[in-house]
Formats: structure tokens, C-alpha cells, sequence
């Protein structure tokens, strides 16, 4: 077993929550390792991001390389239902901030800022796993790499910013049950070749199936006439059509009028892919000595485009707390750390659940709305989760469901 040199943080994954934990770490001066365990670039679902992580991404000084780069613009949101569409602008929201945003590949963009972070002082290892850890005394972690070499690492902290590998999670027994019903997601990429002028790159496209609002799409526009596509529901429902993951998905796509008409020339870039069960939670988001970032802790679902901006926006919460720690202060991990994170993870837990009670569907599709209310919304949709002057900030779902029933009871002028 190789004994590495001593670290001050050690980054478990270089997602784009790692990337921006080792870049807030190096600007407070610490020494940072990153481990992971695939080689960049690899594709990773997510493409959509929210313009909250720009913020975020300038604090930790990449957000110049982000917009550089050649990503496709995104300016707002699509959300369709049958002939109607309601567009929300992020411009109009309330709160302060980046109201643009980008699509991107994430092979590309994960690249891209884990460049940044090594730029900026970062270690980086690929194909490096981790298999073990130990908190007992000053934390140790242990990887292995393609030729099964293994490697211990001593760390002052271990932030765990794995994903979906979940590592901590998984090894130290903290995975709670998903307060959501298991779904999945067939996706795959196209070369769009669509010719529908009034179709708008520079919006995401969400569209809802006509007989079963559970169910819906995404259309993801790349720059270079390419763009992702996906649909999300039960597995039973997308278990409908059969085994054959390409013939499923096109089955679903045909049976929503708009994706129907916007792809029919579209081509096929890779064989369709699956995913399922990924929501997931955690009993507690922090250790001593550990911090679990991004999806490695909590991931709530995918129709708000959160998961990124949350991401990123643990890294800045937790590496600021670390840097405090390592200076010597004595941290309240729970009221500064899981708490004020929370605030924005359960704003996007209201909009989910109301989303799939259908709640917010007849919300956002009311024949009139407000302007202060469209733009709080707005100000939510482009990632202001955690703006506590925002009243749809927090306990969401609690303000959306009575919206909704004022909506379904008295018709949208009354309520308003
Ligand atoms: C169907 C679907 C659609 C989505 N769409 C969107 C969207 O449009 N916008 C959005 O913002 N989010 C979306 N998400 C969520 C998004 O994919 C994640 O929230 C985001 O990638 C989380 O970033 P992360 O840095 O926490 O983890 P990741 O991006 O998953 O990075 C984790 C890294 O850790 C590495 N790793 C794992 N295990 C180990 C190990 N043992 N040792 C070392 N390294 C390890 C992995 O290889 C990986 O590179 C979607 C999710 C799903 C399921």
C-alpha cells in the first residue's frame, strides 16, 4: 500500500460539486486532492443548468471559462402542455444575480472545471477509486487505481462529492429511504435538425404527456444542432413498450404532440440509455471530519433542472465552513451547514411534489397570472432557492398547494 502525502482536504468525485469544493478550498489557501474514479471526459446526465450557478461559479473564478467555452445559451424555461405553452424568463425574477445560464454536454463541462480547479492549484487524480475510509482518528481514505495499486490518503477533512457512487454514504451506512416513488429516465442525444421558427434555443423545453400528467420530456438544445432528449415516469409506465430501450423511447416521444413534431427529423446520436431509482437521502449530511456534497447526499428529481445548482451550491456552503475548521473554529455543522442547505433542497421539494400532484402544472397554466407571482416563480426556476425574502423560498409546497386549490376552486382571476 502507497502512503500519499498529506492533504488538507480530500474531494471524493470531480463532478461539478468536487470541482468547485477544490476551488473554494485552494482560494482559502488549503491544499486539495481530488479522487475519481473514471477518466475524463465521460458522459453524465444533467445538462441543464440554472443560472444561480453562475453566481457560484464566478465566486470559485470559473465562470469566465464557462462562458467562453461555446455552450449553448439559456435564458428560461418552456413548460408545454397540448397546443399551450407557458415560457417563464429568468430576467423577470425578484431575486438578485445571473439571470442567464448555459445547456451543456457534461463530458465537456465537468472537463472544464476540473481544468479549472487544477489551474488554480488543485491535485487531480482520474481512475483513481475509493474503496474505504476511516474516521475513527484523522481521516484516512483509501483508492485504488486500474491496476488494483492501492493508495492510503491522510486528510484533515474528506468532503464526499461521489454522486451517484455515493460513496460515504454507502460505506458509513447514513442512506435514508427517497420520500419519492422510483422513476426513471430514458434519454438519449440527437442531431435535432429542427426547422420550426418559432421553436427557442435558448429555452429548455418541458412537455407534459397528454393523458398523464406524471409523465414528461425534456428537449435540452446543445449549441451545433444537437440537443438531449429524455422522458421521466413510473417504470411501469415506460415498461409499456416493451424491452428495447430505443423503440421505448421514440414510442413515448411520439406520444407527445409537440417532441412529435419538433423531432421528426431528427437523428439519433447513441443507442438510448436508462436510468432509475436516483432519488435518494441521507440520515445526516455531515460527520466528524466529513461532509457529503451535491447528489452524493440528498437528490430530489430531475424536472426542475436542480441538481447541479445544488451541486455547487453544498461546495460553497461547506468549503467555507471547512476553511473555518481547519483555522481553528469550532463548527455547528447542523445549523450552519445542513440547515441553510436544506432551505433550497426543500424549495425544490415543494415544486417537485406539486409538480407531480399536478398542482403546479394548473398553477403555471392558470389564464392569469400576476406578475409579482410569476416572478418569484421565475426567481425559484432559475435556482434562487435559498433567497429567504422569497416567499415561495422554503416550505414551498405548503404556499403551491393552497394555490392550487384557490386555482381549481374559483378560476385564476378570483384567487388573484
Ligand atoms: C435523468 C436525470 C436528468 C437530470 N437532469 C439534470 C439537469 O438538467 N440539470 C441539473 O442540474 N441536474 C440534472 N440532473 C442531476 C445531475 O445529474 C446531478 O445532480 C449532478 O450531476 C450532481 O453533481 P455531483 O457533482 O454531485 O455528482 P456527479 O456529477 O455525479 O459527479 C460525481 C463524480 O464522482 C465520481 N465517483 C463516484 N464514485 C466514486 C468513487 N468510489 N471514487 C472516486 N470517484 C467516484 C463519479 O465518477 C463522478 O464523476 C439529472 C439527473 C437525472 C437522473
Amino acid at each position: 500500500m502507497n502512503l500519499a502525502d498529506d492533504v488538507d482536504v480530500l474531494v471524493i468525485g470531480a463532478g461539478p460539486a468536487g470541482a468547485l469544493a477544490a476551488a473554494y478550498a485552494r482560494r482559502q489557501g488549503l491544499s486539495v486532492r481530488v479522487l475519481e474514479r473514471q477518466q475524463f471526459p465521460r458522459f453524465s446526465i444533467g445538462e441543464s443548468l440554472l443560472p444561480a450557478c453562475m453566481n457560484l461559479l464566478a465566486e470559485a473564478g470559473m465562470v469566465e471559462a464557462v462562458e467562453q467555452f461555446g455552450f449553448q445559451y439559456k435564458n428560461g424555461a418552456q413548460i408545454a402542455r397540448g397546443e399551450r405553452h407557458v415560457d417563464f424568463e429568468f430576467a423577470d425574477k425578484t431575486t438578485d444575480g445571473y439571470s442567464h445560464t448555459f445547456e451543456v454536454t457534461r463530458a465537456d463541462f465537468d472537463q472544464l472545471l476540473i481544468r479549472e480547479a487544477e489551474k488554480q492549484g488543485a491535485e487531480v487524480h482520474f481512475l483513481e477509486e475509493i474503496t474505504a475510509v476511516d474516521f475513527s482518528a484523522q481521516p484516512r481514505v483509501f483508492s485504488q487505481d486500474v491496476q488494483r495499486r492501492k493508495t492510503e490518503h491522510r486528510a484533515r477533512f474528506v468532503v464526499d462529492a461521489s454522486g451517484f457512487g455515493r460513496v460515504l454514504p454507502r460505506l458509513l451506512d447514513l442512506d435514508a429511504p427517497s420520500d419519492f416513488p422510483v422513476r426513471a429516465a430514458l434519454f438519449t442525444h440527437v442531431e435535432d435538425h429542427i426547422s420550426d421558427p418559432a421553436y427557442d434555443r435558448n429555452k429548455i423545453r418541458v412537455g407534459i404527456h397528454p393523458q398523464n400528467r406524471q409523465v414528461w420530456y425534456w428537449l435540452i438544445p446543445f449549441s451545433h444542432g444537437r440537443a438531449s432528449i429524455g422522458v421521466v415516469a413510473s417504470d411501469e409506465f415506460l415498461r409499456l413498450n416493451g424491452a428495447d430501450a430505443d423503440k421505448r423511447l421514440w414510442e413515448m416521444i411520439n406520444q407527445e404532440p409537440g417532441m412529435k413534431r419538433l423531432l421528426g427529423d431528427a437523428r439519433q446520436l447513441f443507442p438510448a440509455r436508462e436510468i432509475r431509482g436516483y432519488a435518494a437521502k441521507v440520515h445526516r449530511l455531515h460527520g466528524k471530519g466529513f461532509a457529503l456534497l451535491g447528489n452524493a447526499g440528498e437528490f430530489l428529481d430531475p424536472v426542475f433542472s436542480s441538481g447541479v445548482t445544488i451541486a455547487m451550491k453544498s461546495a460553497q456552503l461547506a468549503m467555507k465552513l471547512v476553511g473555518r475548521q481547519l483555522a481553528g473554529e469550532t463548527i455547528d455543522w447542523d445549523a450552519e451547514y445542513a440547515k441553510p442547505l436544506m432551505l433550497g433542497i426543500d424549495t425544490f421539494r415543494g415544486y417537485v411534489e406539486t409538480w407531480y400532484e399536478g398542482g403546479l402544472q394548473d398553477v403555471m397554466f392558470s389564464s392569469v397570472q400576476p406578475p409579482r407571482l410569476r416572478a418569484m416563480m421565475c426567481s425559484v426556476l432559475a435556482g434562487y432557492a435559498w433567497d429567504a425574502q422569497n416567499p415561495y423560498v422554503g416550505h414551498s409546497g405548503r404556499r403551491l398547494r393552497t394555490l392550487a386549490q384557490l386555482v381549481r376552486a374559483n378560476g385564476t382571476a378570483a384567487v388573484f
